[in-house]
């Protein structure tokens, strides 16, 4: 028996293991499962060579638990190693270059635990001792035993193993018993080996017998050894495309589309994205691509190894070239991850402008399900963004789709307002802003609809690139208003009339907290509606992304601001205004004339005081203004007044009101039950 000290360099490595390593103790498995694999399909090759002359055909690798011995052993019928090379391969090679590093990342432990190829001696994470019990494929050679404890001491003997390959022996710590579960082995070989090329046998398979669960005589194999990313497109049906995207998410819809990935230069890749229905909710669909090293998963978290926007997809990718075992800030400064990850996001603009040259119809189709994604890559992926004009879609209130070339030539002629700007009229809401939908359209006006979590930004970015488009929504503005034209000739009220007015409607506004109307006087003509209830087109965009993204909270926290529009020319208001005038009319011409006399006291006054220090102005002149200014207040607040208590009393302007507000989806509760009475009351 020959004794020995593991490589020099392995003193700091044992410390290292079991210090820092206790995160993920999972990849224990995957480590020596994958080397199993490695060393069967060396066997193979050799075998295709003819350097090798044995039976390669039953290639594979069995986990076994022994719950007694509290062993786990991974055994391959690969190459072998004979006590050279385990010699050389275990107890050195792994540590090539470990001492280097160690010198350089001693402080940091993530570095350390993030670079190390772990390989063979992650099984000390869970072990007490380890053994390697390996027969070489090469004439004439000996089985060898190698065994550790975790110290840099190994024992190696020749011992007898009647065939080629190796079994790595674990005897797994007091600390690490759960995995001596069956459960749980399953659960790692279904994470890390379910798409490895050589079979992974677990056990045998169960059956049902009798009402009993018992083995069979058939290997339980828990992999898929060609998984379809590894496969031809040409091999390929739709239906293979989507059985494979059920064993990756059984609990998924269906996917809208895929792409196959297979790229050999300037670095490896392949595999399948997925484009799936996205939902409102952007975050819960995030992290769902696999990442493979030669069909062995590393990880499903590629947050910062591919674009943003790219983690809506899922799906598989499976490159060599992506280092195994290594951190994510490692990954993200990575040249080749870069590269990759650029070439994804090319890749995935390829497609989409294919399918829309191809099959336009379908793209349509699935806009709605599709245009989460793609708004997402628009808004985060600047070359995605001059990409999207190939395939970004804007959909109208009719169900029609345009390109955005397509949409600026329909509404060109018609939409663009008076200082030669375009206008996109959109509406977030059909329901809610059916009655501005309908004034726009019967105006001849398109309008687009633009209503999920990404529109206002959106609307933003496309703003923000070409300054002669504006988007505006129907609601934002009376429809004469929202794409300005020429002057129009149309009735307007002045200043003086707009007040005496405001208060009749302000009084039949709603009060609640949170929102308040501010009155204005319009000439809509006859035939539109008595009132509308319009906002704000900038205010409400600030408001929105303040909620998006939070800080901006100055817009956030203003109270909601509506205009109420008053249609002038409309007979209903004009029978308000009448019945107004004849009641108050008296009153009101009364009071003005009495306050335009004060006024002009008041104008005098003050015009005497210019230029005049505080000192010399007489004490009489100050009183005389100070009186002259409460009478004006007192008139005006005594005109208010009556004007609100007529409004209040009015019911039709009541009515007027609540119907505008019940437009909007406004009108609730105990307002909307009072209004169901009125109405009744006036039809009686
Ligand atoms: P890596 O796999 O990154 O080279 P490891 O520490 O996992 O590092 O393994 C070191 C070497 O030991 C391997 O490269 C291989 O030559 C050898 N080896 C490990 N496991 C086996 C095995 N099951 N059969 C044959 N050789 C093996």
């Amino acid at each position: 028996m020959q004794k020995g000290k593991i490589g020099v360099t392995s003193e700091n490595l044992f410390p290292i293991i079991k210090k820092f390593l206790y995160s993920d103790h999972d990849i224990f498995l995957r480590e020596i499962v994958s080397n199993a694999v490695d060393a069967t399909q060396k066997l193979k090759t050799l075998a295709s060579k003819g350097e090798y002359n044995g039976d390669v055909t039953d290639a594979k690798v069995t986990i076994s638990l022994n719950k007694k011995d509290k062993t786990i052993t991974v055994s391959d019928n690969g190459i072998g190693m004979n006590a050279e090379e385990v010699e050389k391969y275990i107890n050195q090679i792994a540590f090539s270059g470990a001492n280097d590093f160690l010198e350089k990342y001693k402080d940091d432990a993530n570095a350390i635990i993030g670079h190390f190829g772990l390989g063979f001696y992650s099984s000390f994470m869970v072990s007490d001792k380890v053994e390697v019990v390996s027969m070489s494929y090469k004439e004439g050679e000996k089985a060898v035993k190698w065994s550790c404890e975790g110290s840099p001491e190994y024992s190696l003997d020749e011992v007898e193993r009647d065939s080629v390959g190796t079994d790595i022996i674990m005897h797994i710590n007091e600390e690490s018993k759960e995995f001596l579960e069956d459960n749980k082995i399953s659960e790692i070989l279904e994470k890390y080996c379910k798409f490895l090329p050589i079979p992974i046998v677990f056990g045998k398979k169960k059956d049902w017998k009798d009402g009993k669960e018992v083995e069979t005589e058939e290997d339980n194999q828990i992999n898929e050894t060609a998984p379809a990313w590894t496969k031809k497109p040409v091999d390929l049906k739709d239906e293979d495309y989507k059985n494979f995207y059920r064993r990756l998410y059984p609990m998924s819809d269906e996917p809208l589309f895929n792409i196959h990935l297979n790229v050999d230069y300037p670095f490896n890749l392949t595999g399948i994205l997925y484009f799936p229905k996205i939902k409102n909710n952007i975050e819960v669909q995030k992290n769902k691509i696999q990442l493979y090293c030669n069909q062995v998963f590393v990880t499903d978290s590629v947050e910062g190894i591919v674009p943003e926007f790219l983690t809506l997809l899922h799906g598989v990718l499976d490159s060599p070239d992506i280092p195994l075992n290594v951190s994510r800030s490692y990954l993200q400064s990575d040249g080749n991850v870069k590269k990759i990850s650029s070439h994804i996001s090319k890749k995935v603009s390829d497609k989409l402008k294919e399918i829309f040259k191809e099959s336009r119809k379908e793209l349509e189709e699935k806009w709605d399900d599709l245009k989460l994604f793609i708004q997402y890559g628009m808004l985060t992926d600047e070359k995605f963004y001059e990409r999207s004009s190939d395939f970004f879609l804007l959909k109208n209130t009719e169900g029609k789709y345009f390109t955005t070339e397509e949409y600026e030539k329909l509404v060109k002629d018609n939409q663009t307002d008076k200082d030669k700007n375009l206008i996109y009229l959109y509406t977030n809401d059909k329901e809610n802003q059916f009655s501005f939908v309908e004034a726009a359209t019967a105006k001849g006006y398109d309008v687009l609809v633009l209503d999920d979590v990404l529109s206002t930004a959106l609307i933003n970015k496309l703003e923000q690139k070409d300054s002669t488009k504006k988007f505006v929504r129907v609601d934002s503005d009376i429809v004469e208003n929202l794409i300005k034209k020429e002057d129009s000739g149309k009735v307007e009220l002045t200043w003086e009339q707009k007040e005496d007015l405001s208060p009749v409607f302000q009084a039949v506004c709603p009060t609640e907290s949170g929102t308040s109307f501010i009155v204005d006087f319009q000439d809509l003509g006859e035939n539109a509606s008595p009132m509308v209830i319009t906002r704000n087109e900038f205010m409400r965009r600030m408001k929105e992304m303040s909620q998006i993204q939070g800080g901006m909270s100055f817009y956030g926290d203003m109270p909601e601001n509506l205009n109420l529009v008053v249609n002038i020319t409309h007979p209903l208001v004009r029978k308000v205004l009448d019945s107004k005038d004849k009641k108050l009319g008296n009153f009101v011409t009364e009071v003005n004339e009495e306050l335009a006399s004060r006024k002009g006291e008041k104008a005098d006054l003050e015009k005497a005081k210019e230029g005049k220090k505080d000192e010399e102005i007489p004490q009489a002149d100050k009183e005389k203004l100070e009186d002259v200014e409460k009478v004006i207040s007192e008139l005006e607040g005594k005109k208010r007044d009556k004007l609100s208590d007529f409004g209040r009393k009015n019911k039709i302007a009541k009515q007027m009101v609540d119907l505008a507000l019940l437009a909007n989806g406004m009108l609730k509760g105990e307002e909307l039950d009072k209004f169901v009475k009125r109405s009744v009351d006036l039809i009686k």
